[in-house]
């Protein structure tokens, strides 16, 4: 049975106080999951320390990272290694979020290096795709997020490929308050595994895990999640308030 995960991305918000703060009361309130379900939360690099170390001893609440780079080590100022992530206590890696696409120029090259880091490191990927406003607008989706697949993580084998989770998160939909319709998003999910069944066969797909992001709330996230091909959520905003997280993490549990 594929795993439903809900995975929280704080970008660059909350310092460390806050931060704390939030994981403490995500501690306090957070559902009792089943095993086949987890929780992840991606804070800033500064506060990974102080996150996993609040949740070691929780295994259904993982910590992530929001990025690491491509290269091992080496003069690379002010950047952070797989290497370094894994030492912190970092379980999960967010590779290739159209944000760093966007504002960092990262490169379909940079992810596959990125995600082989992350891999060889003994973390999980939650590698991002999804498309922006006008490739939706031309109704060319389909191929545009089947070539980010194919460029980011095809190379792969099939073990390596069972520790990967694809987060399909449409730009026109990421912070705008626009979510994508459950129809939309299943028909991308849906997509987005026959693409994985084509590669790798009927099981890898069938295990893959895939979530939605891109505005998910409480008041949406249980329809999303209805979907068949729905595995959970990469939430953004709604993820740096404990009730609005709870209410996702809820909404997935029920799922
Ligand atoms: C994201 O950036 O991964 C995201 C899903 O953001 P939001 O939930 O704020 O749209």
């Amino acid at each position: 049975m594929r795993k439903k995960i809900v995975a929280a991305n704080w970008k660059m918000n909350l310092d460390l106080q806050e931060g704390t703060t939030l994981v403490n009361e995500l501690l306090k309130n957070a559902p009792a999951l089943s095993p086949e379900r987890q929780v992840v939360i991606a804070p800033p690099f500064v506060h990974i320390a102080q996150t996993a170390g609040q949740l070691a001893a929780t295994a259904h609440i993982a910590t992530g990272a929001q990025n690491c780079h491509h290269e091992g080590a080496g003069a690379y100022t002010g950047e952070i290694s797989a290497k370094m992530l894994k030492s912190a206590g970092v379980q999960y890696v967010i590779i290739g979020h159209s944000e760093r696409r966007q504002y960092c120029a990262e490169t379909s090259e940079m992810l596959a290096k990125k995600t082989d880091q992350a891999l060889s490191n003994g973390m999980q990927v939650i590698f991002c795709c999804g498309e922006p406003l006008e490739i939706r607008d031309a109704d060319t989706q389909n191929a545009y997020v089947q070539q980010q697949l194919e460029e980011g993580i095809f190379h792969l084998d099939g073990s390596q490929l069972s520790n990967v989770v694809i987060a399909y998160e449409p730009i026109w939909a990421i912070g705008t308050g626009r979510t994508a319709s459950s129809a939309q998003a299943q028909d991308m999910h849906a997509h987005i595994r026959a693409v994985i069944a084509g590669k790798y066969g009927a099981d890898a797909a069938e295990n893959m895990t895939i979530l939605y992001g891109g505005s998910c709330k409480p008041s949406n996230a249980a329809e999303l999640f209805a979907c068949a091909d729905v595995d959970g959520g990469l939430i953004g905003g709604a993820s740096l308030k404990a009730d609005e997280f709870l209410g996702i993490v809820t909404a997935m549990t029920n799922s």
